[in-house]
């Protein structure tokens, strides 16, 4: 029998962490004590400011429709931000703030690509954007990211893959599996590659910009020529703890920004107003908070990473920024679904399969260290006994 469904949705993908977690839900409903590594998300709280500016906000009447790009104020908060912040000169009308992050990658694709070109992205990478670039009826052109190239770009594979069908290269730094960063030299090669080409965009994903241990976040915006050709994303939801109320933006030459808008206005309409005034409030208020999130998960990270890397059959490396580990695991002659499984079932820790990343993933697991130092504790000697009980 035909399918109900519409054809598109035969080549839409998903995130398997919302799968595992459901997996993880299941067991614990049937009295299993699971500790989740596998979300992607701080465990912190919102800053009590932030909430507090939300609640203002809606009693005072930001409790209805509001402009499809955003409320001025916050495209104007948002403007200075990414100006000072990147080094380049942003105005309010290059910026669309939607609900979280990911509908600037949905709207971008949506806008800019179309069936037939191609679309380079990081394998292992957030599972979205070869999802999407195969809803469009685009193609997917991974660039493998290797353990050891540190997981970073390899320059001269980006420079190779590009063609003239090529209309979009997705970066992302720091990067989510890995915990990667790319140096200016990486986003150098990247710029050069596309700067005699008019037809080509970057997706430049810095949701992770504020979630870096060593150096400071490089941007390809930066670079001379590229302002033009780069939509930047960036959001609340993990600088500021707020995955929850979806807070997110996109900068982006103005003609770009308009139709963005305009798939706002046929989608979300806008983004919900007293969110956005919480979000002015995030910028423009005190840092200490998320200053103090990104020490704790230094912490755990160095917590994480050790007691892996005693783990007969694992090695890891110290990731550089976001809160993720890839771990390989070769060592345990399992692959990375077959141990995703078992130590979920046998062990209660939930942790996602490198491969729900891509192909390239396979060997590794992905472990989120947005956890308390005594839960990761806890995950890592029941990895240490369920591997060792085999
Ligand atoms: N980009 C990356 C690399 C992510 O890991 C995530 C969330 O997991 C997002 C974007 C989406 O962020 P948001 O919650 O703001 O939509």
């Amino acid at each position: 029998m035909d399918s109900i469904f519409a054809k598109r949705m035969e080549s839409l993908g998903t995130e398997t962490a919302f799968e595992v977690l459901a997996k993880a839900k299941a067991l614990e409903k049937q009295g299993r004590d699971i500790v989740h590594l596998e979300i992607g998300e701080p465990d912190f709280d919102t800053p009590k400011n932030i909430k507090e500016a939300a609640i203002k906000a809606m009693n005072t009447g930001y409790t209805h429709y509001v402009p499809s790009a955003g409320i001025p104020e916050l495209r104007q908060t948002i403007a200075e931000y990414i100006s000072n912040t990147r080094n380049i000169k942003v105005a309010p009308e290059e910026v669309v703030v939607t609900p979280g992050a990911k509908p600037i990658m949905f709207f971008s694709i949506l806008a800019l690509v179309n069936p037939g070109d191609e679309v380079l992205y990081p394998n292992p990478g957030f599972p979205i954007y070869e999802s999407l670039i195969n809803f469009v009826g685009a193609k997917p052109v991974p660039v493998p990211l290797k353990e050891e190239n540190d997981f970073s770009l390899d320059p001269e594979y980006v420079k190779e893959k590009i063609t003239k069908k090529t209309k979009m290269i997705i970066i992302n730094s720091p990067e989510n599996p890995t915990g990667g960063v790319l140096s200016k030299q990486d986003l150098k090669v990247i710029a050069d590659c596309v700067n005699d080409r008019n037809d080509v965009f970057v997706l430049a994903d810095e949701i992770y910009s504020r979630i870096i241990y060593e150096g400071k976040h490089e941007s390809i915006t930066a670079f001379p020529g590229m302002k033009d050709k780069t939509i930047l994303l960036d959001g609340f939801s993990k600088t500021y703890a707020m995955t929850g109320w979806r807070l997110g933006y996109g900068a982006m030459r103005k003609d770009l920004a308009e139709k963005i808008a305009q798939l706002m206005t046929n989608s979300n309409s806008c983004t919900s107003a007293f969110v956005q005034m919480a979000g002015v409030e995030a910028l423009k208020g005190p840092q200490k908070e998320p200053e103090k999130m990104v020490a704790e998960f230094k912490k755990r990270r160095e917590v994480i990473v050790s007691g892996l890397n005693s783990i007969k059959g694992i090695t890891c490396k110290k990731p550089k920024g976001a809160f993720y580990v890839f771990p390989n695991i070769t060592g345990t002659g399992m692959n990375c679904r077959e141990l995703g499984d078992y130590l979920l079932n046998t062990g209660g820790v939930a942790v996602l399969p490198g491969t729900s990343f891509g192909k390239y993933g396979e060997g590794y697991l992905r472990l989120s260290f947005a956890n308390s130092v005594d839960n990761i504790k806890k995950a890592l000697e029941r990895i240490e006994k369920t591997l060792k009980n085999r």
